[in-house]
């Protein structure tokens, strides 16, 4: 296969070829950008492997360029990186890798382009085109990869259990590429997955959940999730996940299987939103039913309290797999623990204080909330569905309503601490906070309408009974 007309399309090809000619090196395209060239998925970082110094090659590439290309050299890992507007050019000379069993860290050496292909996780991430005068543009593929492209298959092109072993993160890599390109894993490969699984332990938290984003942030990310349950590597760094599989039944009665009612819910909310923190909220929003379930012989399973449960687990789960601890953390938190309060607003009565406070409780996180409990409705059944989310289209009217009429949703309290103060002239102690939390639960409750006019009569009252007087004005 001659790729010649499709490296055309930028002139960097051209220029790197003649470059690598005038300094006597073999240069080849390879990697991802190969795979992503032929599958047509737009790419912008490419990866040049040349026989002999990567380095150099950079270095003698840039300086053919009139303006200044910003140009990185890591003398360690003997690579370079330059960055033409925003695309991004590795240059490496191609090696060879051999691992000791008692040592993880391998041995890197000079090696051929099939050295150095070999070395690499998948036969799609095993090709490579040549930038060489005697056949510019030829696709070099020792292991088939453009055959498993068709066959749409993730496989090693070695022994995947040596692969594997030596850089366990590729177990990880192996499903995701599978996820990001909806392929297969090769039958062999699986198996190796699972025979491996526990070596997923010597790889970083960091790496892990790298590649784990991934897998969320694809379309339909079930699909990845089950290829983890099934070859368990999702036991290895997500217990709490997989203690979510699984329906129990006492007296003909069961509950439905968690694990893949999440699932189903984090690909329904995928349809309304890419944004991976609210599908992070998918994924823990039922996260602690295992452990807040019952049966009880009047009604069944429940899991009363999962949603309180499972806030107060969700810091924990971010520590231990590196998400982040800040905003992020929180907006999943806040999701989880408010996911049941929308369907407990359907019933036809619901006050004007219960959707108030959940606006208040909410706040700008309001509408992702209602996505992620559209998303939860999972039922089998479409008119259920279409009544289900009726019903929310509902709520969600009666929500704007109140909202407009009584902007709670990005609550300030209607008097600060400090007209407080000045008022009675006291210094800053706890009675503030009181009078004004009275007052934030007045408005909520509705007892008053949320302006100073009011905020101030009430604080007045208050006051009173605190045995507070207002300061004369001198
Ligand atoms: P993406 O950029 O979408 O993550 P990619 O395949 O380009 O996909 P990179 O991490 O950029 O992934 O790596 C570039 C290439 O380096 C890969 O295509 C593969 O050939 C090789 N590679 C990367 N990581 C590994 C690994 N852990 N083991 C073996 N080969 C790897
Ligand atoms: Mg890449």
């Amino acid at each position: 296969m001659n790729l010649k007309h499709r490296l055309d399309e930028h002139e960097v090809f051209l220029r790197v070829a003649r470059v690598s000619e005038r300094l006597g090196l073999e240069t080849y395209v390879v990697g991802g950008y190969v795979r992503d060239l032929i599958l047509g998925r737009p790419s912008k970082d490419i990866d040049f492997t040349c026989v002999g110094s990567g380095i150099e090659l950079a270095q003698q590439v840039a300086s053919t360029y009139e303006e200044h290309v910003p140009l990185s050299v890591f003398k360690n890992f003997g690579t370079a990186m330059l960055k033409l507007q925003d695309w991004e050019l590795e240059f490496v000379g191609a090696r060879k890798e051999s691992y000791r069993l008692e040592s993880r860290k391998p041995i890197v050496e000079d090696g051929t382009l099939l050295e150095d292909l070999e070395r690499r996780d998948f036969t799609i991430n095993a090709m490579a085109i040549s930038l060489n005068p005697s056949n510019y543009g030829e696709l070099i593929d020792p292991f088939d990869g453009l055959g498993d492209m068709k066959r749409k298959l993730i496989k090693t092109p070695l022994e995947p259990g040596i692969t594997f072993s030596d850089d366990p993160l590729r177990m990880l890599r192996a499903v995701r590429f599978a996820a990001q390109l909806n392929f297969d894993i090769e039958a062999d490969t699986f198996f190796a997955l699972s025979e491996n699984a526990s070596r997923l332990q010597i790889i970083s938290g960091e790496r892990i959940i790298d590649e784990l984003n991934k897998v969320i942030l694809t379309s339909k990310p079930s699909y990845g999730f089950k290829l983890l349950f099934a070859s368990r590597l999702l036991h290895e760094f997500f217990p709490e996940l997989v203690e979510l599989q699984g329906v129990d039944s006492v007296d003909d009665k069961s509950h439905k299987d968690n694990f893949y009612h999440t699932l189903q819910v984090l690909d329904n909310v995928c349809q309304f939103s890419a944004d991976l923190w609210l599908r992070w909220a998918a994924i823990l929003h039922d996260i602690a039913k295992p452990a807040t379930k019952r049966f009880n012989p009047k009604v069944g399973w429940t899991f009363h309290g999962h949603e309180d449960k499972g806030a107060r687990m969700t810091p924990g789960i971010f520590r231990r797999l590196k998400l982040p601890m800040d905003d992020r953390m929180k907006y999943v938190q806040k999701l989880v623990k408010l996911h049941l309060r929308p369907i407990a607003l359907v019933k036809d009565e619901v006050t004007d204080s219960a959707l108030r406070r959940l606006l208040f409780d909410a706040g700008d996180d309001i509408d992702d909330l209602m996505k992620l409990c559209r998303a939860d409705i999972t039922s089998k059944n479409n008119k259920k569905v279409q009544k289900y989310l009726d019903n929310f289209d509902k709520v969600e009217k009666k929500l704007l309503e109140v909202e407009e009429k009584d902007q709670v949703r990005n609550f300030q309290p209607p008097i600060s601490g400090e007209e407080i103060m000045e008022t009675f002239g006291i210094s800053p102690s706890k009675i503030i906070g009181d009078i004004k939390e009275e007052i934030k639960e007045a408005i909520l409750e509705g007892r008053i309408q949320n302006n100073p006019e009011e905020a101030r009569n009430l604080m007045m009252k208050i006051a009173l009974e605190k045995g507070l007087s207002p300061q004369s004005k001198s």
